[in-house]
């Protein structure tokens, strides 16, 4: 089962969200804090021990209490995850405003983007949620089924699951390096043995990450006497920019992920995880933050999963220092373009990386029987995607 959340924004809240909303708030952190101090771990014994007081404190739907207490479960099992992990976590509790309900907790009129949710027995409340052709996909396709319903301020995020799709059989490989400013690798047809060198630019997100950058350092100049006013502003950049590079990731992940399902392609990555920028300069630690990087992976894993298409991830050592050809590793430092003292071989230094990747896929039988000559990719186009 794969579940995807679709988020919907709500025309016209009416008062009565915000008045649930904050009573599942409440009692959210009645429950947490009920859970700290009897130590309690389990979901069961935290709904045994409140249930009843929150029933009788909180005129609101029996169903949305036991959401409160499961919301409140996992979050004191974090907690104490934290702790365990010797970490020094703050006293748990929920700030912003938000409610679950469980699917069986409300009902959608898909047809006219309508939710009746309950507030207490006897009484319901219909929202109208703003349909675009992109929600259409998911409401008008029947074998979705729907999971539960967050609401947040102003919008409502619906869980869509569906039974995971059979991922194809792979008749090609898209291998890419994941760089600053763009994935570069090849991609590999396994009946024409072909190899085509291939770059996805989004070479946007640095720049929009200085622009936001300098904002807020001017900002923390300009209202250096105040300094409430100062942290809301930067804060309000700090989600623009996120907001901005998020889009970024989410075109680069879609480009992607429609040329491997064209292609029945599967995909290569490197493994992120454990990669940090070590660098002693702050400046360029900032400028090579990691997290576009990780972000990227993260959005297209699961739109694959979504989708039915495999991604393999594989350790990336020395993936940037070998040649593809003749198999020698490289000591010296690198330039911009991958050149092999050894066989003469020589190509871009980030498609190179993602040469490497798929012979590894390759040489690790990931990729079934899949063979392709590096011949003419020297000299052919980079294609972009
Ligand atoms: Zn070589």
């Amino acid at each position: 089962m794969v579940v995807r959340g679709i988020t919907f924004y709500i025309d016209d809240p009416p008062v009565e969200i915000k008045y649930l909303s904050e009573d599942f708030r409440l009692a959210v952190n009645k429950a947490i804090r009920a859970g700290l101090q009897s130590g309690i771990t389990s979901r069961y014994k935290l709904s045994n021990l409140v249930y009843k007081d929150l029933r009788s404190e909180h005129q609101i739907y029996a169903q949305h209490v036991v959401s409160a207490i499961e919301i409140a479960a996992s979050i004191l099992k974090n907690y104490r995850r934290a702790i365990r992990k010797g970490m020094n976590p703050k006293k748990p509790y929920i700030k912003r405003l938000m409610m679950k309900a469980e699917n069986q907790a409300y009902k959608l009129d898909r047809k006219n983007g309508e939710v009746d949710l309950p507030i207490r027995a006897g009484l319901h409340v219909k929202l109208k949620i703003i349909v675009s052709d992109y929600h259409r996909k998911y409401l008008d396709n029947p074998s979705y089924s729907l999971g539960p319903l967050t609401l947040l301020p102003g919008r409502a995020v619906i869980a869509f699951r569906k039974d995971a799709s059979k991922p194809y059989m792979p008749k090609a490989a898209l291998a890419l390096d994941t760089n600053e400013i763009s994935l570069d690798g090849i991609f590999v047809n396994a009946k024409r043995k072909k190899a085509t060198a291939i770059k996805s630019d989004y070479s946007e997100i640095p720049i929009i990450q200085q622009r936001h950058y300098l904002r807020r350092k001017k900002l923390q100049t300009k209202k250096a006497h105040d300094r409430r006013t100062m942290r809301k502003l930067c804060r309000k950049e700090g989600r623009r920019e996120h907001d901005r590079i998020k889009y970024r990731l989410h075109e680069t992940a879609n480009n992607l992920l429609s040329y491997a399902k064209d292609n029945k392609a599967i995909i290569i990555l490197e493994d992120l995880t454990g990669m940090r920028a070590q660098r002693a300069n702050p400046k360029i630690n900032r400028r090579l933050s990691s997290w576009p990087r990780r972000k990227l992976h993260q959005i297209i894993e699961y739109k694959a999963e979504w989708e039915g298409i495999s991604v393999i991830k594989l350790n990336p050592r020395n993936s940037s220092r070998t040649c593809p050809r003749c198999g020698s590793i490289k000591k010296s430092r690198l330039g911009k373009i991958f050149k092999c003292k050894q066989c003469g071989w020589q190509i871009d230094r980030q498609i190179n990386a993602g040469i490497n990747l798929l012979q590894t896929a390759i040489s690790k039988e990931m990729v079934g029987g899949l063979r392709f000559s590096l011949d003419a990719l020297q000299h052919d186009p980079v294609i972009s995607i």
